[in-house]
């Protein structure tokens, strides 16, 4: 089945707001056997919204719209979609029920621009939207659907995981889609691709193969689209898959590398902490990502300047002076020094480069080091890390994850 996504809303088109709900939502859609063949964005214009509907609609037989459903006067969706169907308002009961206890929960007044939320084109069906005030609407007239979406996008994603999806699979006969993801880190999805060529070659015309990078980390995900549930040949290759790069497989499933992590820390009761310069944070905070890291996680430093380095972790001056804050020692001595600071088990630690400025010949931009301690055993490395500063702290923070697995041989499931 073949669907089309409308995004509407002033923002999208002057480049304030951009546009994540349509790609969320093809990720979605493609899930459950639902292909994406066009995006349109359009203003907050009647006319505008009647036409692109109306063009969807001649190709597809399902619509998706999202935005303009603010009880604002520059969202305008509802009263088009009323035009669009010929329709009147009805009122919702459920939905005044709900706005009432979100605004008293939140301890505010209930306004009539609020109230106006409960007010919905005649034949359209409610999908209760928990987590915000504007509920989605399900159209369903002649054989053609449309569900109208609000804008923001986790309001977007709790009413499809919630409402839309499961009435999709109701109302539709979908094909079954079954998928297999790995996560790799640090190897480049070229040098990925050409190990698995001969993977790829073998691989039946009803299973594919997608490669999803971002920074050092490659998603691999094969897909299969069957009409029974027999999920036998795709296990088949995904093992196939899995056997044949063994090495750079990180995790197994859709998962964030720290929150693989961050789990084996949490069932092994491992305290690990982290001592962060040119990463800033981001170690601890997508560690801190996983419900119940509490237990296993006493506290951390960033210590971006010489100073606090020196201050705060004890880091000997001389080390700073004769070798330089981003060296081999400096990470060692940091990674040592956080680990006794909170009694932890494990520790990382990351000083680096991340420009775009304060290279030099001799320590380029993008020259990380990233030293891992535990008891008796400090191991260190140095990366050279390339793109931009955002990319550069992503990829050391990824690069230490990798450093992790490999130290305490983290199994892959
Ligand atoms: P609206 O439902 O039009 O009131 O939209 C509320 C907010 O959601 C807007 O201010 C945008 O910041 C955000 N938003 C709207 N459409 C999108 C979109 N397609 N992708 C991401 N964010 C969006
Ligand atoms: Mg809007």
């Amino acid at each position: 089945m073949e669907a089309e996504i409308i995004t509407i809303g002033n923002e999208l088109l002057i480049g304030q707001t951009i546009d994540t709900n349509s790609a969320w939502l093809g990720n979605e859609l493609g899930l459950i056997g639902i292909t994406l063949i066009r995006k349109t964005s359009i203003a907050d214009k009647e006319s505008a919204i009647i036409d692109a509907i109306k063009e969807a609609h001649s190709r597809v037989k399902l619509v998706i719209i999202t935005g303009g459903l603010g009880p604002t006067k520059d969202d305008i969706t509802k009263k088009a979609l009323c035009r669009y169907y010929d329709c009147d308002y009805r009122i919702d009961e459920s939905v005044i029920k709900h706005l009432e206890k979100i605004f008293s929960s939140r301890s505010r007044e209930l306004l009539e621009s609020n109230l106006s939320q409960s007010n919905l084109p005649s034949i359209s069906e409610t999908l209760l939207n928990e987590v915000g005030t504007a509920p989605g609407m399900w159209f369903h007239k002649n054989d053609h659907c449309l569900i109208s979406l609000p804008g923001v996008p986790t309001e977007v994603y709790h009413i499809t995981k919630e409402r839309v999806i499961p009435k999709l699979l109701q109302t539709f006969k979908l094909p079954i889609v079954l998928h297999r993801t790995l996560v790799t880190l640090q190897k480049a999805e070229s040098l990925l691709s050409a190990e698995l060529e001969e993977f790829e070659n073998e691989l039946p015309p009803s299973i594919s193969l997608s490669y999803l990078p971002s920074y050092n980390m490659v998603k691999l995900r094969l897909t299969q689209k069957v009409d029974k549930k027999e999920a036998v040949s795709i296990d088949l290759y995904y093992k196939k898959l899995v056997t044949t790069i063994y090495d750079d497989v990180f995790c197994l499933g859709d998962k964030d590398p720290a929150s693989h992590l961050a789990q084996y820390f949490i069932k092994n009761t491992i305290r690990f902490t982290s001592a962060e310069s040119c990463t800033g944070g981001l170690i601890a905070q997508r560690l801190m990502q996983e419900p119940g890291i509490s237990s296993v996680y006493p506290g951390s430093v960033v210590v971006y300047s010489d100073e606090t380095k020196i201050h705060e972790l004890g880091i000997p001056a001389s080390i700073i002076e004769t070798q330089g804050a981003v060296s081999e020692s400096c990470a060692r001595a940091m990674a040592e020094s956080v680990r006794e600071k909170f009694n932890a088990d494990i520790s990382i630690a990351s000083t680096g480069i991340a420009g775009p400025s304060g290279g030099s010949l001799r320590k380029p931009i993008g020259l990380v080091f990233i030293a891992i301690s535990k008891k008796n055993t400090t191991v260190c490395e140095s990366f050279k890390m390339f793109g931009t500063r955002t990319q550069i702290i992503q990829r050391a923070t990824n690069a230490s994850f990798w450093m992790l697995k490999k130290l305490l041989a983290i199994p892959i499931d």
